[in-house]
């Protein structure tokens, strides 16, 4: 079975001294047995809570890093700078596609540059309001997916993290507990689709070992509705990871909650 896993993307919030302190305070807690958890800080405050987090559970993510390993990318940082640092990267969120542009292809090179550097990275898909209103998301999803890895190996993509984050229901860092929110059955479907189409291009076994996450205005009123789904390990929290009260009860959920099979209609 795969266990969970649950990482709060903390965006553009806090000053490097707030996030440390956060981040030491998240870290004194006793993480529960069969959950991951890990914070995803700005680029400034990682290398000083990498530091703190040294010898506890706690796991530390990057927002987003570039493709290539140096040169002249003023602003950018790259895999190799995040090796020792960061165990995961996310690569795709939906910010990163609409705000910066980011393309399809730059999404690959970054996710094939974070595997060649030892950084797991968090592969994130997701459809706009209006390719859901016209029926595409399959058929984005399963472009942003099969793009995605295109550059990796079976043994490679077994080892990734793909989060379903349909870009209609991330909230803006308040809002999350009464934005919009794909429901359970949304999510399933779109595990499915995930792991169907890993499963044609590598196989069932590499298809059984990716994680799965859901993000988009995850939150403790509604984590263990997702975190039932057989298909969902985990939660990608953005505005409910920055505190304490809406961050830790989505771990503890996702300690006690069994998944089971949802039939979803095709
Ligand atoms: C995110 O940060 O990826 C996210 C889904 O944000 P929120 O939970 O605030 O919608």
């Amino acid at each position: 079975m795969r266990s969970k896993l649950i990482l709060g993307n903390w965006k553009m919030h806090f000053t490097v001294k707030q996030a440390v302190s956060f981040a030491g305070k998240l870290a004194a807690k006793p993480i529960p047995e069969g959950v991951t958890v890990g914070v995803i800080p700005h680029a400034l405050a990682l290398s000083e809570i990498a530091t703190l987090l040294q010898k506890t559970g706690l796991k530390l993510g990057a927002q987003n890093a570039y493709f290539q390993d140096e040169g002249a990318f003023t602003g950018e940082i790259s895999m190799p700078m995040l090796r020792g640092i960061a165990k995961y990267v996310l690569v795709g969120h939906s910010e990163r596609r609409h705000i910066f542009h980011e393309s399809n292809e730059l999404i690959r090179h970054k996710v094939a540059a974070a595997v060649r550097s030892g950084i797991i990275p968090v592969l994130c898909i997701g459809e706009t309001l209006v390719e859901r209103q016209h029926y595409h998301t399959k058929q984005v999803l399963t472009d942003q997916l099969v793009s995605g890895i295109a550059d990796l190996t079976s043994e490679e993509v077994a080892k990734i993290v793909v989060a379903y984050e349909p870009d209609w229901a991330i909230s803006d860092g308040k809002s999350f507990a009464k934005h919009d929110v794909a429901t359970p059955e949304d999510a399933q479907k779109s595990s499915d689709i995930i792991r169907s189409n890993i499963s044609e291009l590598y196989g069932q076994e590499v298809a059984k070992k990716v994680k799965v996450l859901y993000g988009g205005s995850a939150n403790p009123d509604n984590a263990a509705a997702f975190l039932k789904c057989d298909g969902i390990d985990g939660l990608l929290p953005g505005g409910a990871s920055l505190n304490m009260a809406t961050f830790w009860p989505m771990v503890e959920i996702a300690a006690t909650t069994v998944p089971t099979k949802i039939n979803v209609k095709k």
